[in-house]
């Protein structure tokens, strides 16, 4: 997605010169949201972006990996052999984390891929009974469609609840009626020890027998093949973006589920992995690339502090979230959380610092533009779900 998106944004923003996008995987270049709901329903056979690259003049040279960067030469290793660069945009993206010793057992699976996606549709097709490893935003999007297929779904989630590393628990407590309503079973406070064929192995003794396991427990930056080039990554292995989306080496960029940034907004480095990310992020990468090449500075560079904002089809539901909460940030309620449509605000100083609406956009994208106005707001008024929220501005 950043990569497409970046090569899309150079043409957009008017760089004539030649333009290369490398890619490991060997498919047409695709959108992932579709992969945990159409594409794994069998409802899409594809989700390729609708972009004409040879049109564009974008070469795109698919199925190549790339093993190594050497940033003073110009030079990315491959398997057949080196690719000189004048300027490098990395968005090598993020990989799904492995439970320890599943790997190569038969019927574990992963969901990043659309080949992933392609080994998993058999399983929804044949009503397989599923256990998933993880309740995050993957194992709610997998439960889901592997309910409406009908299989018989368990989900096993270390932590309290569903959802522990985006949200509090406080929140996310409506969201455990949701996996019972749609006939998953969720078993929350027990990890699993081991995966065999076959089934798990819970921490607690017990053994879940299941056709197939998705492993749903997060994923990381994909740059261990920058190991040894001088880029800096940080604590997650993501590269260390500064503010125009620059890694630590000249000449080379950074930008999607691979690079974390500094937010003046929210006094922090963020890493973001959700989709809009990829999209906003090469538009400042692309518009930088570009002020480069003028002498008296214009166009200007871009400094990237979005709010960050993602969205997840669950059980029914659409579920947004916008801008990034901290402890310590006013929780305000706005509906009936057991109810269809409720949303979840956060103030600090009167600002809105982020929002968790389920089943209303309204109230996402009034609560984004107020966030990214930097609006101070009423908090009786944000609270009261009978007056839009944007009548909180004060
Ligand atoms: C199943 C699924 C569902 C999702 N649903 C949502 C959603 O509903 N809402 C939302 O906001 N976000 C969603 N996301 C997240 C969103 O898709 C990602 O944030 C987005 O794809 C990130 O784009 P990216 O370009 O940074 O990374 P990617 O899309 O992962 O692209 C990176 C590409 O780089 C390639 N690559 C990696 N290493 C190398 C290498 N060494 N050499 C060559 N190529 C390499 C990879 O093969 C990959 O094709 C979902 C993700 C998944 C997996």
């Amino acid at each position: 997605m950043a990569g497409v998106q970046t090569a899309v944004q150079l043409r957009a923003q008017g760089w004539s010169g030649p333009v290369r996008l490398i890619g490991a995987e060997p498919h047409q270049p695709y959108d992932r949201p579709p992969l945990s709901k159409a594409v794994l329903l069998g409802q899409a056979e594809s989700s390729a972006f609708d972009v004409d690259f040879d049109d564009l003049g974008i070469e795109l040279e698919l199925g190549r990996d790339v093993t190594g960067l050497r940033p003073e030469e110009h030079l990315l290793d491959t398997e057949s052999g080196p690719v000189p660069y004048d300027r490098l945009v990395i968005a090598t993206g993020a990989e799904p984390l492995t439970l320890p010793g599943s790997e190569g057992v038969p019927g574990v699976h992963l969901l990043r891929t659309l080949d992933d996606a392609a080994r998993l549709r058999p399983v929804l097709a044949g009503r397989q009974s599923v256990v998933v490893v993880g309740a995050g935003w993957i194992g709610a999007e997998f439960a889901t469609a592997a309910r409406e297929s009908g299989c018989a779904v368990t989900v096993v989630e270390a932590a309290e609840g569903p959802l522990p590393g985006a949200l509090p628990a406080e929140v996310t407590a409506p969201m455990r009626a949701w996996y019972e309503q749609s006939g998953a079973e969720l078993r929350t406070g027990v990890a699993v020890a081991s995966v065999e064929e076959g089934g798990v192995l819970l921490t607690d003794g017990s053994r879940l027998p299941a056709d197939a396991v998705v492993v749903g427990i997060g994923s990381r930056p994909a740059t261990r093949w920058l190991e040894g080039s001088g880029v800096a990554l940080d604590e997650h292995g993501a590269v260390l973006a500064d503010a125009h989306l620059r890694a630590s080496v000249p000449d080379v960029y950074a930008v999607g589920d691979c690079a974390s940034f500094p937010s003046a907004r929210y006094g922090r480095r963020l890493l973001v992995h959700h989709w809009d990310n990829a999209l906003q992020g090469p538009q400042a990468v692309a518009a930088n690339l570009l002020a480069e090449g003028y002498a008296d500075g214009t166009p200007e560079a871009r400094v990237y502090d979005p709010v960050p904002y993602f969205w997840s089809e669950q059980f029914g539901r659409f579920v947004q979230y916008a801008g990034h909460h901290l402890p310590g940030d006013e929780l305000v309620r706005r509906g009936d959380p057991e109810g269809a449509a409720w949303a979840v605000c956060w103030l600090r100083e009167e600002r809105l610092t982020a929002v968790l609406a389920v089943g209303r956009p309204r109230d996402l994208a009034q609560a984004r533009k107020l966030m990214q106005q930097g609006t101070p707001v009423e908090r009786d008024r944000l609270a009261d779900v009978s007056t839009s929220l944007k009548k909180a501005a004060r």
